[in-house]
């Protein structure tokens, strides 16, 4: 089985996509990355949906990559006396820490770090943003406010302070939790949310000790303001539009993307653009124009993989909204043009040897009539390298840990295959020949580009390119190696 794009599509499970039939059916549609959301389902939900994932892959044969979404300090009001209440534009409204409950004039805001670094003017949103109030005067532990735009309130409404750097611990009690478990389960990424500063992504590192990689969730200012220091302690970073939309205007978002997108494509480490891609299909068969070309738009950018939420983890379409994605990529990936955009957007590679051995793999594959690069990677390295550069021809990663080949199903145009050690280059190219035949990338008399690193099992040493024959034959009838 071989995905017909270099895009990849993460999808969030959920109530209607928690079955071994419909995970499969997502899988075969295109999903490449299932994401298990821990703001939502217990951990033996979560463990269930984990271990259905491992058996749809033993039972295809194909590595299919899990990331663990962190909640992370997401701020919450107290609870209201009579129900909902509804806030005038115009009126006073306080936050405090008095855990009495709300009225239409106050409410508790029970984090104590939120007091601590307000300021006069600060801005509070409630609720989504749908709330806007701004603070008149506060102290160590209220906020008097006046509402700026109005709305109702209710019990445990979400609470965004865009414009404070907030001294929260990345990494709540739940999250510690929720970290160590989905660590234990195997899965292969974990995002932490409203990550704030390079801190927080350092603090999970040293929790996670190597045992997944770690992507960094931008959506708050303070992180797209030090994104290029979050993004060096980062293994990959998810576009969270949804919250980023929030806590700074929405017409910030479309420029923030595009800079994420370039910012990640320059050091070769996995982009996701998230949230709302296909918002409408929740509930309809079929998405908007705006939909398809806003997932068009991520595609033409070359972020490595676009990712469904509510629309496959509650809605009733989550196959053809992966389907719709899927041909959406291979529409825009046909287009000349695509071609033309990505070829202008690329940065120049660094200086260091696998950084050149990659370099030359894609500028041989394009001059030549090249079917497939080919390469073996340990850690994913050089795998990450060969995706940077957004060749126009396919790229086979060739791993003996599952790990990596799970880990790299994120990546831009990486088609990953689980091989045994290989001890000498000859078998490793006759490995990689096998794969290109047997996946359907090419035939007999073709021609294939192999990298990889002399010796083997030293991860980013790759130093050795070869143009080979597809054909085993020829391939073992060539000098020795
Ligand atoms: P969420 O993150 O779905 O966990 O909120 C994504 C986003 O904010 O866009
Ligand atoms: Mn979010």
């Amino acid at each position: 089985m071989r995905r017909k794009r270099s895009l990849k599509i993460v999808a969030t499970l959920g109530p209607a996509s928690s079955t071994y039939e419909t995970i499969e059916t997502l899988f075969k549609a295109g999903a490449d990355v299932f994401r298990l959301n821990m703001s939502h389902g217990a951990h033996d939900e979560i463990r269930e949906r984990h271990q259905i994932i491992r058996d749809i892959e033993r039972d295809l044969g194909r590595p299919i990559g899990i990331l663990a979404d962190l909640q992370g300090p997401k701020l919450r009001c107290g609870v209201f006396k009579n129900g909902p209440e509804m806030l005038e534009k115009g009126a006073s409204f306080r936050f405090d820490l008095d855990d009495v409950e709300g009225d239409a004039s106050r409410v508790q805001l029970p984090h104590i770090e939120i007091f601590e670094a307000l300021q006069k003017d600060a801005t509070l949103l409630v609720n989504d943003g749908k709330i806007k109030l701004r603070v008149k005067d506060c102290g160590k532990n209220f906020a008097n406010c006046i509402v700026e735009v109005g709305g109702e309130i209710s019990n445990r409404k979400g609470v965004n302070v865009p414009d404070v750097v907030l001294p929260l611990a990345a990494l709540s009690k739940k999250d510690l939790a929720d970290l160590e478990f989905v660590c234990n389960l195997g899965v292969d990424w974990l995002a932490l949310s409203f990550v704030q500063r390079p801190e927080d992504m350092a603090e999970a590192r040293e929790l996670v000790a190597g045992r997944c990689a770690i992507m960094a969730k931008i959506e708050k200012p303070a992180a797209v303001d030090c994104f290029d220091d979050i993004l060096a302690v980062s293994d990959g970073i998810m576009v969270a539009r949804g919250d980023l939309g929030v806590e700074l205007p929405v017409q910030a978002v479309p420029p923030i993307q595009k800079r994420l997108i370039r910012g990640c494509r320059a050091v070769g480490k996995p982009v996701i653009v998230a949230t709302q891609m296909m918002e409408s299909m929740i509930d309809a068969p079929v998405p908007t124009r705006a939909e398809v070309s806003d997932v068009a738009t991520a595609i033409y950018e070359g972020a490595d993989a676009v990712m469904l939420s509510a629309e496959s983890a509650m809605g009733e379409y989550a196959k053809e909204a992966v389907t719709i994605m899927s041909s959406v990529a291979e529409e825009v990936e046909n287009d000349p043009n695509y071609r033309v955009v990505i070829q202008n957007s690329r940065t120049r590679a660094a200086t260091s040897v696998p950084d050149a051995i990659t370099v030359a793999a894609r500028e041989i594959a394009e001059t030549t009539d090249i079917k497939a690069i080919c390469c073996f990677t340990e850690s994913g390295s050089t795998a990450l390298l060969a995706s940077r550069e957004r060749p126009m021809v396919p790229i086979i990663a060739l791993t003996p840990k599952v790990g990596t080949a799970r880990r790299l199903c994120l990546a831009w145009g990486l088609h990953t295959v689980v091989t045994n050690e290989v001890a000498r280059f000859k078998l490793a190219v006759v490995s990689a020949a096998r794969a290109a035949r047997n996946y359907g990338f090419a035939e007999k008399d073709d021609n294939i580009v192999v990298i990889a690193g002399i010796p083997f099992n030293t991860p980013g040493s790759t130093n050795i390119l070869r143009v080979a024959p597809v054909d085993e034959a020829k391939i073992l009838a060539g000098e020795s190696e």
